[in-house]
């Protein structure tokens, strides 16, 4: 695989080189200083990118699904439960967790390609007339099948239905490239990771605190200790760490977020809107359709395509990965084979994106498929052509 190419899988993503350098730092001592000129703005960007006032930052050193943890095993206690759909790869990989941690998840089984089932929650919910559910779970992109589920209608289904229950979301593969609005869209706990929207390596769980979240933390008693969330804030009140720290994905985590926050996030949410737009022009050049089941589920970081009858979808990744050394993303479980995706997030430009179109083209006609080179690339080229982020990505 050739380090020169860009990936396109859905994380991790492309790291600018001035973000690859800000993590490359000599030893710090995590309890100088110097530590909190580095990790309070990094935290204070955070808030602003979650689009929060009123919750707490809290960073661990691990991946999204250290996050999934510390968001249950700070809120909940053995045998609560939980709602949570499975329609993806990660929405199971959560449910697992919870029941792993011996929590009852209430599990609403839903197609693939769907998106949560909002309606069948509201349901749930007005059933629930004693409370018994805990929190509820929605993974707002479901980076398996490519689709964006309604966070702010849950937030209203439990709202209609009066119901104290907590809302955690999985952020993991929209925040940073997706709006995400934790305090409008009353989010208890928003779980992200370093290596999606963020453009850092893996290395870090960034997870959004509301402070409802924080008082059941008090008396929920599933067992936890590195995840513990009070130690950590006690430890930020004296401006560190309960622990050591990932130091350097902390300084990166500070630039990117600056980074992101000054091109403005209105501007990186509409190109990752206009470049995942373009990979679905491409798309439908092929004859080809995305695994979402309909437009208002297409996500704008990845997309999942589906392949003709008869082909193995998981070739075309093989073969562009060892014959051009490009990386797009293998289905996943239930879509293994039927589907691969194009990973549309972070940093890349509409002009990063057209090669990317332009390999999974190669790809597929190395392999049979009924596609003619070039249909998709030029789909993608009329669309980025009177697109207006340009001269934007031109000046930048
Ligand atoms: C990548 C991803 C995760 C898992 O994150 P890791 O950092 O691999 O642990 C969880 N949820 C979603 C939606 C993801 O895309």
């Amino acid at each position: 695989m050739s380090d020169q190419n860009p990936v396109f899988i859905p994380g991790p993503t492309n790291m600018p080189d001035s973000i690859r350098k800000a993590c490359d730092m000599a030893t710090l001592d995590h309890r100088s200083a110097a530590f909190g000129e580095i990790f309070g703005p990094a935290v204070a960007n955070v808030k602003q990118i979650l689009k929060t006032r009123t919750g707490e930052i809290v960073i661990f050193p691990a991946s999204g699904t250290g996050g999934w943890e510390a968001a249950i095993c700070n809120t909940l206690s053995p045998g609560d439960t939980v709602l949570a759909a499975r329609h993806g790869m990660f929405s199971q990989r959560w449910i697992g967790l919870c029941q792993r941690h011996g929590l009852n998840v209430q599990v609403v089984e839903t197609p693939w390609g769907e998106g949560c089932p909002v309606a069948a929650y509201g349901e749930a919910l007005a059933a629930d007339t004693g409370h018994s559910i805990k929190a509820v779970l929605v993974t707002h992109n479901e980076t398996a099948t490519g689709v964006r589920s309604d966070v702010a209608g849950v937030r209203a289904a439990l709202d209609a239905a009066d119901h104290p229950a907590l809302l955690l979301v999985d952020g993991v593969s929209s925040v940073a490239s997706m709006d995400f609005r934790m305090d409008d869209w009353g989010v208890d706990i928003a779980v992200t990771g370093s290596q999606k929207g963020f453009m850092l390596p893996a290395g870090l769980a960034i997870v959004g605190v509301s402070p409802k979240a924080l008082a059941t933390a008090e008396s929920a008693t599933l067992p936890r200790a590195f995840f513990d969330f009070r130690d950590m804030l006690n430890s930020y009140a004296t401006g560190g760490y309960p622990y050591t720290p990932a130091v350097g994905l902390l300084n990166g985590l500070r630039l990117s977020s600056q980074m992101l926050l000054d091109e403005g996030l209105d501007n990186v949410f509409a190109r990752h809107t206009r470049i995942a737009t373009g990979v679905r022009h491409a798309v439908a050049a092929w004859g080809m359709t995305p695994y979402a089941a309909s437009p208002a589920l297409y996500s704008e970081t990845v997309t999942a395509i589906r392949v003709p009858e008869g082909f193995n979808a998981t070739d075309i990744v093989n073969r562009a990965a060892t014959t051009y050394g490009v990386a797009f993303g293998v289905g996943l479980g239930e879509v293994a084979g039927k589907v691969f995706r194009i990973g549309h997030l972070g940093s890349l430009t509409d002009v990063m994106t057209l090669a990317g179109i332009a390999t999974a083209e190669m790809a597929m006609a190395d392999l049979g498929y009924p596609i003619t080179l070039g249909s998709g690339v030029s789909a993608a080229q009329e669309f980025y052509r009177h697109g207006t982020g340009n001269a934007a990505q031109a000046a930048a």
